[in-house]
């Protein structure tokens, strides 16, 4: 009988698992408490249910050989239970760090690398501390505003951050975000941001994208390109920090490692357990797909040549906002044959949500990515 592989999660990201690992000849098991779940369309199985949820899970173990995650926030608890029947990859441990802004912090600091100065805000006391005495009374680098508050768990795309323009203004943050754990650090002059996606398989062996560039617009990701235009020397060191983290931790799996630059100097931003969005890219321009490196890692396979099949490529995002005047015109694209249009099937449109992608491969970075942004605009229109 085929294995089956099982995923927690079963958006877009899940989803392009699922197909990659349909594409290698295994069958495929969904965990999502969303019935409308992108990936349950083409799963095996989807299983409806919470993640913390005992019988879904021993129903996973069932059926599985092995356990992925296609985000960073389920139960540490599920992985844990899950990895005592059947491979879990990555571990429930390399999960948790990612999981939380302090522990990802702290780790990367552990192993040398920076982070933008930040503090901790536990407790409700350590935001009334800095509220009445300002940073400067707390234990870490002396921060200046702006800053920006982030919770410590469940943030993305931008959701559950703050910006503080005044120390005095922190409290009413913290309230806003909800009481809960957050850490606030420095808002760095950003001079270009970029992400890593590295894989690692069971034996060790590592398999490195090429470095991505990403923009950001309202913290949400706008647009990719690959190869990144930026400082060689940053760019490895960008690729030797990636490694580090994966070896540390005993990676295995697909892992993204976000930087910030600023100033010639680089800053881990966070890490995601999972293939990412700077990375749909390889779906269209690389001999291997982040998916197929994550499946190819999960089963012990050798992994895939990461390399790209053209000079440049840029994907650029389709949010929700861009449905307001209905569905968009796909059939502009169908006469570009550098362009691929990607919808996850997903029912409702709303704004910021991530609805779809589009890339577009050139002989230039600067070429894909206006014909990646006119084509958006103009099917989008
Ligand atoms: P995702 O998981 O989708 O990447 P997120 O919600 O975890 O997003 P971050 O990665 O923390 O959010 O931030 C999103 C974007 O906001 C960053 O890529 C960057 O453009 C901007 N940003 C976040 N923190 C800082 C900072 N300290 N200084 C400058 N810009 C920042
Ligand atoms: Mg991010």
């Amino acid at each position: 009988m085929t294995a089956m592989l099982g995923v927690l999660g079963g958006g877009q990201l899940g989803n392009y698992f699922v197909l990659a690992a349909k594409s290698m000849g295994y069958q495929t098991a969904v965990l999502d408490p969303d019935p409308h779940a992108p990936a349950g369309v083409n799963a095996d199985i989807h299983i409806v249910a919470p993640f913390d949820d005992l019988d879904a899970l021993n129903q996973l173990v069932s059926l599985c050989s092995a356990v992925t995650v296609e985000f960073e926030n389920p139960p540490v608890t599920a992985l844990e239970h899950l990895a005592q029947h059947v491979i879990v990859r990555p571990s429930a441990s390399a999960v948790a760090i990612a999981q939380h802004r302090r522990a990802e912090k702290q780790f990367c600091q552990s192993i040398g690398l920076s982070v933008a100065p930040y503090e901790v805000l536990e407790t409700q006391d350590d935001a009334a501390r800095i509220t009445s005495n300002g940073v400067a009374q707390t234990h870490l680098d002396p921060l200046s505003t702006p800053l920006i508050m982030k919770t410590s768990r469940n943030g993305y795309d931008g959701k559950g951050q703050q910006i503080v323009q005044q120390l005095s203004d922190t409290m009413e943050h913290w309230n806003l975000l909800g009481n809960v754990p957050c850490i606030v650090e420095q808002k760095i002059a950003l001079d270009a941001e970029f992400s890593v996606i590295i894989s690692r398989g069971e034996d060790g062996e590592i398999a490195l994208f090429n470095p991505t560039q990403n923009v950001h617009v309202g913290g949400i990701l706008d647009i990719s390109t690959a190869p990144a235009q930026l400082d060689v020397q940053l760019l490895e060191e960008g690729q030797l920090a990636a490694t580090n983290i994966a070896e540390k931790l005993d990676y295995i799996g697909v892992l993204a490692v976000e930087f910030f630059v600023s100033r010639n100097k680089l800053f881990v931003n966070e890490l995601a357990p999972r293939p990412h969005n700077s990375g749909h890219w390889t779906l269209d321009a690389a001999r291997t797909s982040q998916f197929e490196q994550q499946v190819r890692a999960l089963v012990g396979k050798p992994l895939g040549d990461p390399s790209m099949t053209c000079s440049a490529v840029a994907m650029v995002n389709l949010l929700g906002d861009r449905w307001t005047h209905g569905e968009p015109r796909y059939e502009l694209a169908d006469s570009q044959t550098s362009a691929h249009v990607h919808l996850y099937g997903k029912k409702t449109a709303r704004p910021g949500r991530k609805m779809g992608h589009l890339t577009f491969t050139g002989d230039t970075v600067d070429a894909a990515a206006n014909d990646a942004v006119s084509l958006r605009t103009a099917i989008t229109r």
